[in-house]
């Protein structure tokens, strides 16, 4: 392993690289990169652990790769869509002697199980921001659950971080805060500024760690969809207004939960949402 650490700490520095095979960094593919090693260390040590499957979305040139292997990964598969980056890749793999296997394809419609087998594993990512939120949304529903990962530790826009580990009452709560608090552990590690990146995003970035919650209360991430677009779609509006879009008597619905119908969506904990769920279930079980 140590041979391993030597070989990666080795390579030619990533300005080299990125000139070496022209890796201009591209909008369309959410390319902001990230060169200072000690930041992406940090991130590799918030979000590994030893001896366990790494799924890497997005490595580009491959700095954060480097840092997975520098803090000790043992097994890391990366997914990258740019195939401008994969002879960039291919050198880390050189250097990783087996332990990288990188995939040319797109992250939203990879298969992880089959990827990752049996023994699951954790992404790490410093995510391409414009597929940030549908890529954190199949991650946290996928066909099964209990989920393949077991912690995901992803770089979003500062915005988009606030909205995951958003809190009842605050004006970024919402439906993203709902699905990932249901399923998980969230919480925001650190910010990254715009100098930290080539080219510098025009906003803040933050680092995000969630983990599962081995007690996620049961429901189809449908129904849970269909009761927060509905109450977050017209979030200004009481309950009994803006559920109108899910339920035909959204008064009864909200009295059996126990949720006063005067209550506004942005106002209800994620265990009401989820009581709204399961009742959204039983609805459409017993209607069909
Ligand atoms: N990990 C590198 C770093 O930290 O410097 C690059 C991060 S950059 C923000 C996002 C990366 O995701 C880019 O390399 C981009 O090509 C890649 N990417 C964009 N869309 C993708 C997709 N659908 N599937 C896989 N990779 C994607």
């Amino acid at each position: 392993m140590s041979d391993v650490i030597e070989r990666v700490a080795a390579l030619p520095p990533l300005r080299d690289v990125l000139a070496k095979h022209e890796l201009w960094a591209q909008k369309s593919l959410g390319q902001n990169f990230l060169l200072d090693l000690n930041l992406t260390r940090r991130i590799a040590r918030e979000g590994s652990a030893s001896g366990e499957t790494i799924v890497e979305v997005g490595p580009g040139p491959g700095g954060l790769t480097r840092a997975l292997f520098l803090e000790g990964a043992t097994h890391v598969i990366a997914i990258e869509r740019d195939h401008r980056a994969l002879p960039a890749l291919e050198e880390i793999a050189a250097a990783a002697q087996g332990r990288l296997h990188v995939i040319e394809g797109d992250a939203l419609a990879t298969d992880y199980r089959e990827l990752v087998g049996s023994d699951g594993g954790r992404i790490i990512a410093n995510l391409p921001y414009n597929v940030a939120t549908p890529l954190l949304t199949g991650w946290l529903t996928p066909p099964d659950w209990p989920a393949w990962w077991r912690s995901l530790t992803l770089m979003f826009q500062k915005e988009v971080a606030e909205r995951i580990v958003a809190e009842p009452g605050s004006k970024a709560y919402g439906r993203l805060a709902v699905l990932a608090q249901w399923r998980c552990h969230a919480h925001i590690l650190f910010e990254v500024p715009p100098r930290a990146f080539l080219p510098p995003p025009k906003v803040t970035s933050a680092v995000v760690r969630l983990e599962p919650r081995p007690d996620a209360v049961k429901v189809a991430p449908s129904a849970l969809e269909a009761v927060t677009a509905s109450a977050f779609g017209q979030r200004r509006k009481m309950l009994r207004q803006s559920l109108k879009q899910a339920f035909r008597q959204p008064e009864a619905v909200l009295e059996a939960c126990g949720i006063a119908p005067t209550r506004r969506a942005e106002e209800i904990p994620v265990a009401g949402f989820l009581d709204l769920a399961r009742i959204y279930e039983e609805l459409e079980r017993s209607s069909s």
